[in-house]
């Protein structure tokens, strides 16, 4: 059985004494292995990405955009075939796979402006004959952790960011499907990124902690599970390190009465149920407001649920394909089927939903009457289950949200302009989408969700990504004229 292999330094390594099983989750067989890297090759690669530094450091800028402008060729050239190697092993539709390349897609062409980005600042004369400049320096060798269920979108959201600074760049990417990382790995040296600039090593938390732990590792991206997000956090910090954590995610859609049912019913079933609902930006409570909008939604929803084709994602016909491992599912299922006893009302019940393949399927979920308090709504289950909860007014539904311990991202169906302005002010959460059910930002802004959503201060991608990845650094400086030096012990003042 083959073995997906570490990329160090540009070559495939791997002792591979631990491994991992990488399934296809539409049919449930092992179709290959995955290397798990001991704490000995996670410093091979730390040392690999810290010997190119120096090299890709004084790489000069329009030539290091011009790895971003042909790596974007590569990507559109070749998206089909990346495409097909995230569908067989995280299961999501074809058709998805391709939306969610295009999306990371986006983060190289912001790369691609890395002249730009890096500029610094300049003042002149901030005291007589004194001109103050600024430069951002790389950090130095940065870390990235993805989870598995963007294993192309996620990874370029750190990487391309990084390696545009003038950093080099360990990824560590979600075991379950790894093969994704080894092809962008790929691609970029195709496109011209010396080797050792971007190494992949594949494995789970001895990897990581090796990379939390190393001196050299100066940076943290992490993207994935709250409670993993949180441990990170905490370690890499204590180690000095700058640190990003991303987190989980409780996505909650408003509905007004006011709001036009049929496309918030569009959205909601396309934003719950998409990709399985393994989406850190997938709607997961619908917060209606009303008893006659509730009841008006949840049989709209109802009605587009039941012509939903669930299937193998290499099926053109299939809208949803199954989710990642059979553990998954199970612990998903379990959510519904505890939903009555909590005092829910299971309006349709997909773990009852029978399937041909020995897959990973479930069918999708719909809770009414959902509660604070219940499993069903306090936890992240991150399947393709949606819960309504019924409330009477705007205002509970503003004080749900923000007592909920995730703040990823939220929207607002209505079309009363007052009403959505009156949320965007008053909702505590990162990303907000007005009539937009998934408001992921495009790559020019950052992405990130607030309280246990992110742990540090830094968005990630777009703007925010250039900060986090560099240092700025401050000069300050006089040519004086040799006659009018003095010895001064005062501090030096501008006036
Ligand atoms: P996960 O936390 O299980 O794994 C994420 C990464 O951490 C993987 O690379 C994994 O190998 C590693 N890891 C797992 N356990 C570890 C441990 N004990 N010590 C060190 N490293 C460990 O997450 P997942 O199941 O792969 O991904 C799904 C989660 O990611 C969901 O909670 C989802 O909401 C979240 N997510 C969040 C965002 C966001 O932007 N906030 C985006 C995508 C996914």
């Amino acid at each position: 059985m083959n073995l997906v292999k570490h990329h160090i330094g540009g070559t495939a390594t791997a002792t591979a004494e631990r491994t991992g099983q990488v399934f296809n989750p539409a049919t449930g067989a092992v179709q290959r292995q995955v290397a798990f890297a001991s704490a000995a090759e996670a410093e091979q690669a730390i040392q690999t990405a810290k010997a190119a530094l120096a090299g890709w450091r004084e790489t000069g800028l329009i030539k290091r955009a011009d790895v971003f402008f042909k790596l974007r060729h590569l990507l559109v050239e070749r998206q089909h075939e990346l495409a097909a190697i995230i569908t067989n092993e995280h299961g999501k539709v074809l058709s998805d796979a391709l939306g969610e390349i295009s999306r990371g897609i986006e983060n190289i062409e912001f790369a691609a402006g890395l002249v730009h980005h890096l500029k610094g600042e300049h003042s002149e004369q901030v005291s007589r004959g004194v001109d103050v400049h600024s430069t951002r320096q790389p950090v130095g060798v940065v870390a990235c952790i993805t989870p598995f269920n963007f294993p192309v979108m996620v990874p370029l959201w750190m990487v391309a960011s990084a390696i545009a600074c003038g950093n080099t760049v360990i990824l560590k990417p979600s075991e379950k499907d790894p093969s994704a990382a080894n092809f962008i790995v790929q691609l970029f040296e195709d496109a011209g990124l010396p080797a050792g600039v971007l190494n992949v090593l594949h494995g789970d938390k001895v990897a990581v902690d090796a990379l939390l732990d190393s001196p050299d590792v100066r940076a943290i991206s992490f993207v994935g599970s709250t409670p993993i997000a949180r441990s990170i956090y905490q370690r890499a910090s204590a180690n000095g390190k700058r640190v990003q954590a991303l987190g989980g995610a409780k996505n909650h859609m408003v509905v007004m009465p006011d709001a036009d049912l049929d496309s918030a019913a569009d959205a909601a079933v396309s934003a719950a149920y998409g990709s399985a609902g393994e989406r850190c930006m997938a709607i997961s409570v619908l917060v209606a407001v009303g008893d006659a909008t509730a009841d008006a939604l949840i049989e709209k929803v109802a009605s587009r649920v039941a012509s939903l084709q669930i299937g193998d994602g290499t099926n053109e016909a299939s809208e949803m394909g199954p989710l990642i491992t059979r553990e998954h599912r199970d612990k998903v299922a379990s959510y519904v089927t505890g939903a009555t006893a909590e005092g829910a009302t299971v309006v349709i019940d997909g773990t009852t939903q029978q399937f041909d393949d020995d897959g990973f399927f479930i069918g999708v979920s719909l809770v009414d009457n959902v509660r604070p308090g219940m499993k069903v709504y306090d936890d992240e289950i991150f399947g393709p289950v949606l819960s309504v909860v019924r409330v009477e007014t705007f205002d509970e539904a503003v004080a749900l949200i923000n007592a909920n311990q995730f703040a990823n991202g939220t929207a607002v169906f209505t079309r009363d302009g007052r009403t959505a302005r009156q949320f965007e002010v008053e909702i505590e959460v990162g990303m907000v989408g007005i009539n937009v059910p998934i408001p992921v930002p495009v790559g020019a802004y950052s992405f990130g969700g607030w309280r246990n959503s992110l742990f540090g201060d830094s968005h990630i991608y777009g703007p925010e990504s250039i900060h986090f990845y560099t240092r700025t650094k401050v000069t300050t400086t006089r040519w004086p004229d040799n006659t009018a030096t003095q010895v001064d012990l005062g501090f030096p003042s501008n006036h």
